[in-house]
């Protein structure tokens, strides 16, 4: 018996977390030294007058749109080899990924075009509510957020995911029957049991609840399936009722609804008092974009270690639940190490950067917390 002693997985796992630490911190200034540059040469002025010229001011939406689409672009290039190395090179180098370049390609102009309509989208009414409600715009910014949150998770399983990943009904056996037993007991209602093919891109594992009222469902990683017994992945799965009968995710809406009042409101100040200063006549000039992200991101950052205690709260709450539940903490917690083994978590990460930056709390705090239940 000898705890302390780290296995050569464990090591590796610590390296990658660190490694991922670091390019968080170059992220940082990668995007605040962009958001600079686009703002103070002139760049994203000269962009939003020469579309305005071209679309003339009745059609301001299209000029905010366009602009939009040419700056998420524009920023997506420029980050390219920092997403290459991180979503690729450092995924293949730990064996968590079997995809080939080509492949991580497709994925990564696939997420692009995604996240390029939600962006215009997301903007183009933000900035119309800024025209026409430059006092309380913030306000309706924040409704808006929640809505589109909503409808964006109700159409997660059924039209983005399957984008990247094969989900099939899983075969009617022992587990299925088990998981709708735990499912009726519990008093929720899915919409089916899927089969999640990760297998052909990752090795790690996965499970999760998806969707939102008639898309709800349950979807298992094949490669959960293959490596974990019943027991464990009903774990699981007790876990994420946990989650349900907690009510976490109204909790987490609240939680984020109420950071972004205050983040938007943080921004309305910022452009009320700086756009002026900048050269911009009202505060809805799309010109003045990169400093409004700018103090979105600022403010994101320091909210973030807010957002994850309350989150991680809510974790050790849905473990203690999945232990309830099931009369036992054997199968959770050999899921648990199972899970961090394969996917490369690093189970105590130092105290300060699972304070700052985790979601989650560590494996060996969630373990430590079951076994004292
Ligand atoms: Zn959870």
């Amino acid at each position: 018996m000898n705890d302390s002693t780290p296995t050569q997985r464990e090591i590796l796992a610590k390296e990658y977390d660190a490694i991922h630490n670091r390019l968080f911190i170059i992220q940082i200034i990668l995007v605040v030294a962009l958001l600079a540059i686009y703002q103070f040469s002139g760049t994203s002025a000269l962009l939003a007058n020469g579309l305005a010229a071209r679309f003339g001011e009745g059609l301001w939406y299209v000029t905010n749109a366009a602009y939009t689409a040419v700056t998420v672009f524009g920023f997506a290039a420029c980050m390219f080899l920092l997403s290459y190395y991180s979503g690729h090179v450092l995924e293949r180098h730990y064996e968590l990924s079997n995809e080939t370049f080509g492949e991580w390609f497709g994925d990564f102009v696939k997420s692009l075009l995604i996240d390029l309509v939600l962006a215009t989208v997301l903007f183009s009414v933000i900035y119309a509510l800024l025209r026409w409600m430059p006092n309380w715009w913030w306000v309706f910014a924040t409704i808006f957020y929640i809505l589109f949150a909503v409808v964006l998770s109700t159409l997660m399983p059924i039209l983005i995911m399957p984008l990247f990943h094969k989900f099939e009904p899983l075969e009617e056996g022992d587990l299925t029957a088990a998981v709708h037993t735990m499912m009726n007991d519990a008093g929720i209602k899915v919409v089916g049991v899927y089969k999640w093919g990760l297998e052909a891109k990752t090795n790690t594992a996965n499970a999760a609840f998806t969707g939102v009222g008639r898309t709800k469902r349950i979807i298992l990683g094949d490669t959960l399936l293959s490596g974990y017994s019943k027991e464990e992945i009903l774990a699981i799965l007790a876990h994420e009722v946990g989650h349900y009968k907690n009510r976490d995710t109204i909790r987490l809406m609240l939680t984020s609804s109420f950071l972004s009042l205050i983040g938007f409101f943080v921004s309305h100040l910022v452009l009320t008092q700086l756009s002026g200063a900048l050269g911009f006549a009202h505060i809805f000039d799309i010109g003045a974009a990169p400093l409004f992200i700018f103090s979105l991101f600022v403010f994101s950052l320091v909210s973030m270690p807010f957002a994850n205690m309350h989150s991680r709260r809510r974790e050790f709450a849905a473990d203690a639940y999945a232990v309830k539940r099931i009369g036992s903490s054997e199968a959770l917690i050999s899921a648990f190490e199972k899970l961090a083994n394969q996917n490369l978590s690093n189970k105590e990460p130092s105290a300060w950067v699972e304070f700052l930056l985790h979601s989650h709390p560590s494996i060996a705090r969630r373990i430590e917390r079951i076994r004292k239940q």
